[in-house]
């Protein structure tokens, strides 16, 4: 039986960068945003309930979910999130649920970015790994990556739970404050910890 870690972090703290860290280490991944990508692309298997909850005008002619008008419709109204969750979660989970059997390892990685906002997918993982960095740092890396303005990048974060929040649900922690050098020994330290911790016998 293979063993699930839950890796999650705000965003621009490294997360990608460390679970393609992770997956070079031979560990298996599991990305709940690829995820929910492909449930709302065209044919995706989201699009007949978004269809029936939002209408025509969120889907667009290849029967893609238009992603900045949804945005919008959160914007201008806090409960079309919730209704957009209400169908994608649910969807998210069972698709988890079947990827996860296709795995044969000791542990394997589930990316859920917003793990500390969605309790509902803490139940899918036995330990919580959280890529922390200091704000500032998140900041700047967001900048220099996407091109934002500090004020934008500021907002982002805002968006986000608290820094302390998603730490208060880790097991543990890898402090992505320096290189990528010491994002790499941090990795393979935990690696080690968890291919130690889960072999138990039991899978
Ligand atoms: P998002 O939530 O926006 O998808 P993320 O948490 O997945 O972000 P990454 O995309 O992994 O973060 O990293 C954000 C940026 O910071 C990337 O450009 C990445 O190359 C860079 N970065 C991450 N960690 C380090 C590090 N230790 N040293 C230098 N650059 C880093």
């Amino acid at each position: 039986m293979t063993h699930w870690v839950g890796i999650t972090g705000g965003i621009g703290s490294g997360k990608s960068t460390a679970t393609a860290l992770f997956a070079d280490h031979g560990v298996p991944v599991i990305d709940t945003d690829i995820i929910a990508r492909e449930l709302t692309v065209s044919h995706g298997a989201a699009i007949p309930a978004l269809r029936q909850t939002f209408g025509d005008a969120l889907i667009d002619d290849a029967g893609s979910l238009k992603r900045p008008e949804m945005r919008r419709l959160m914007l201008a109204h806090p409960t079309a999130k919730q209704q957009l969750e209400a169908v994608l979660h649910p969807l998210i989970r069972e698709e988890t649920y079947r990827q996860q059997t296709l795995f044969q390892a000791a542990y394997g990685l589930i990316a859920v970015p917003l793990l500390a906002e969605s309790p509902y997918f803490q139940a899918l993982v036995e330990r919580v790994l959280v890529i922390d960095c200091p704000e500032d740092l998140q900041i700047a890396r967001i900048i220099q990556r996407n091109g934002l303005s500090e004020a934008e990048a500021h907002a982002l974060l805002a968006a986000q739970t608290t820094r302390a929040h998603r730490l208060s649900i880790a097991d543990d922690v890898i402090e992505n404050d320096a290189d990528l050098i010491h994002l790499q020994q941090e990795v393979t330290r935990l690696h080690q910890f968890y291919t130690e911790l889960f072999s138990d016998g039991t899978h």
